[in-house]
């Protein structure tokens, strides 16, 4: 066997490992470099996927590769942007043109009982550094449902990929067993609370969900100040539990964090296990770009790629949306886009922090993440609900827009501008010790640069 072969072995039985959104995402533009006595070096197109491979995949790939030559007992993984593989896909854009004929949005219905889409899958699933955990533990309980994290509870910014994960354990379980499986967001679920207690039908609303063996309900944090609604989801969540039925849920922040939410719920919602999701780098965003166009059946010149994912960050959303627009262009011009297209089809995408944050934005988004009136925030008070947020918002105007301690203090009232540099000071001490902290600031920040 020469090293090609070699090669394309080792992906053919790769294929059979992972996902074709992971394969697409990890193995695309490999190849076989050289091979130096008991060494085969490999090349990859960036040190994203020399990371993941050497570090996810090392051991069953070198297995593969030991069982068809036997001389061979190391990997090396060597970073060749340029292999000859990433220039045949440029030359292939042209004959790209046919296919983009045959490109279908595809309009997938929800399964009426389930409530679930069936787009949402892990083979579509891309897995990086920044979600690895939320998709282990999902497609543990996608194997397992009801016995090993119950409840699963999934938190992390807008269009990170939590609805995709969670209707992807519920699409799985749906398809390989007879279980029951439901999907709902908080917000209908709320409603249909609601109307249940106003027409004194709760019973049987909670008869209908009792055959469930798994519930999935999404954006928990909508529960935050509905007190009614708060108390009768215990009740259910309770008597599914009680039944061994797998409770999944998702939230823009973890269960501590939600304001406004009974501790007893808080303790439930945390009483399995808790996992983030979080924003993807450079790297995997392009990662993503590539798997999505693969998945599509097009090809787009690698700079345009990369322009998108320098300038596309804040998630996953608008990384998708910013591809579709670019596909909208090839479909309805007839015409490869260039850099110079991309940029001003783009705008609206473009992710510039000085442009979008400011200090209304930071006190907006501080008061929401809090569940405070803005107002609420200038209050001179102690109450440890305002003090904790204001010293946030303090420490953001401070680090994301550069303001001076004496112009922050006069913003609030005119407080000692001591105040605020212990503030300062405090937020900073604490995030570095503290990555629950960390990780609230994160998604304070998410909103700021996404409004
Ligand atoms: P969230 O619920 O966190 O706001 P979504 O699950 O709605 O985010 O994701 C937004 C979009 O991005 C969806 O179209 C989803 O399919 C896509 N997406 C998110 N994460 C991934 C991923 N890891 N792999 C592939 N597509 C993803
Ligand atoms: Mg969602």
């Amino acid at each position: 066997m020469n090293n090609n072969e070699l090669w394309n072995s080792l992906l053919a039985q790769m294929q059979l490992h992972i996902s074709r959104a992971n394969f697409a995402t990890w193995f695309q533009n490999t190849e076989v470099s050289t091979k130096e006595n008991e060494k085969l070096v490999i090349s990859v197109p960036n040190a994203f996927s020399k990371e993941w491979l050497s570090n996810k995949y090392y051991k069953v790939m070198l297995k593969i590769i030991h069982d068809m030559d036997n001389s061979i007992r190391e990997l090396e993984f060597i970073i060749n942007p340029k292999s000859s593989k990433t220039l045949t896909i440029k030359e292939n854009v042209e004959q790209e043109k046919i296919n983009i004929e045959q490109l279908k949005f595809d309009e997938f219905k929800v399964n009426k009982d389930t409530n679930l889409n069936p787009k949402y899958t892990f083979e579509n699933f891309i897995v990086g550094s920044f979600n690895d955990l939320a998709y282990a533990a999902g497609s543990a309980v996608s194997e397992n449902p009801g016995h090993i994290y119950n409840p699963l509870f999934i938190y992390g910014g807008v269009g990170l990929g939590k609805t995709h994960l969670i209707q992807a354990i519920g699409n799985k379980i749906a398809n390989s067993s007879k279980k029951r499986v439901k999907y709902v967001s908080s917000e209908k679920f709320i409603s249909n609370i609601v109307t249940a207690i106003r027409s004194n039908s709760m019973e049987s609303f909670k008869a209908s969900l009792s055959p469930i063996d798994v519930l999935i309900v999404d954006d928990v944090q909508f529960f935050s100040g509905k007190n009614k609604s708060q108390q009768e989801f215990f009740h259910i969540f309770n008597s599914l539990y009680e039944k061994n039925k797998q409770i999944i849920l998702s939230s823009d922040k973890q269960p501590n964090a939600i304001p406004e939410l009974e501790e007893r719920l808080k303790s439930r919602f945390g009483g399995g296990m808790i996992i983030d999701v979080n924003l993807p780098e450079y790297e995997t965003r392009l990662a993503i770009l590539r798997a999505k166009l693969q998945e599509k059946n097009i090809a787009l010149p690698e700079d345009v790629l990369e322009y998108v994912a320098v300038n596309v960050k804040k998630n996953i959303r608008e990384l998708e949306g910013a591809l579709n627009s670019l596909i909208v262009y090839y479909r309805s011009n007839n015409n490869i886009p260039d850099v110079e297209n991309a940029k001003k089809l783009l705008k609206g995408f473009v992710f510039s922090p000085f442009e979008v944050a400011n200090y209304k934005k930071i006190i907006e988004a501080v008061a929401k993440f809090y569940n405070l009136e803005e107002k609420n925030l200038f209050d001179q008070t102690r109450r440890k609900e305002i003090v904790r947020p204001r010293q946030i918002a303090m420490f953001l105007l401070r680090k994301e827009l550069k303001y001076s301690f004496p112009e922050i203090a006069r913003k609030f009232g005119g407080k000692d501008h001591t105040t605020v540099l212990y503030a300062y000071k405090k937020i900073l001490q604490e995030s570095e010790e503290n990555n629950k902290l960390t990780e609230e600031l994160n998604l304070i920040k998410q909103r700021v640069y996404s409004g």
